[in-house]
């Protein structure tokens, strides 16, 4: 598979910068799918196709800084039809913003597992104010697993065990992680990856008020092998 990093940031984008987005390719290239839609994604993803050219979109929550440009996609959908309505997964909470996506370019299905060309997807309820998951995608003979925005939570770590790649969000420094926060602190990013045996460990969901690099330095100190998801950057899972 391979992984393009459409947006990085959270809950709000770093100037010139995207929150959360990640556009999964299989190699043949023939299965595309878009995680996350928030600030600043669409504009990216305009570069590596448009929506016109997904096989779907899964949302790990409806919070906007993951999903804000699902709006304007609703637009350029209109001006680059699809033969079918784009299949969106999402949580149908919180109601108001959920009813944001009731659309006739977008189909809309419940964060189930499901086959998405190529692509098995599988889901997990993170630890998020909203409900949200977590989200794994097997395909090519590895395995993708994103946090989605949480904090700590045993199912979350079953779940992620044994990526090839993990993409976990680093929203928090330690300083200022509680164990009722939002997100994980970057040490326990990099302790989940040590204690879920992954391949490989992106920090996203990257707050503009701190220092990329004291997250990266931090996450280090439980997973030396920690790499900052780095926006338009492509990786190879
Ligand atoms: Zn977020
Ligand atoms: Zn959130």
């Amino acid at each position: 598979m391979i992984l393009k990093i459409l947006g990085n940031n959270g809950p709000y984008p770093a100037p010139g910068g995207a929150c959360s987005g990640y556009l999964l390719t299989s190699d043949s290239g023939d299965t595309r799918i878009l995680i996350d839609c928030g600030t600043g994604v669409l504009n990216r993803l305009m570069d590596e196709g448009g929506p016109a050219s997904l096989d779907a979109v899964i949302l790990s929550h409806l919070h906007y800084d993951h999903m804000s440009d699902m709006l304007p996609m609703q637009y350029a959908l209109q001006f680059h039809p699809r033969p079918r309505p784009l299949p969106v997964y999402a949580p149908d909470e919180p109601e108001a913003v959920y009813a944001l996506l009731k659309a006739p370019c977008f189909d809309l299905w419940e964060a189930r597992d499901a086959t998405i060309g190529e692509m098995r997807v599988s889901f997990t309820p993170a630890c998020h104010p909203v409900p949200t998951n977590a989200i794994a995608v097997e395909c090519d003979g590895a395995r993708f697993v994103f946090t989605g925005d949480s904090n700590q939570d045993a199912l979350v770590e079953l779940f992620c065990e044994g990526a090839s790649l993990l993409l976990a969000d680093c929203g928090l420094s330690e300083a200022d992680h509680k164990f009722t926060a939002p997100h994980y602190s970057a040490r326990l990013c990099g302790e989940l990856a040590k204690n879920t045996r992954a391949g490989r460990l992106l920090l996203t969901h990257l707050n503009p008020k701190y220092d990329p690099q004291a997250l990266l330095a931090e996450a280090r100190t439980a997973f030396p092998a920690a790499e900052l998801a780095e926006l338009g950057e492509t990786y190879y899972i």
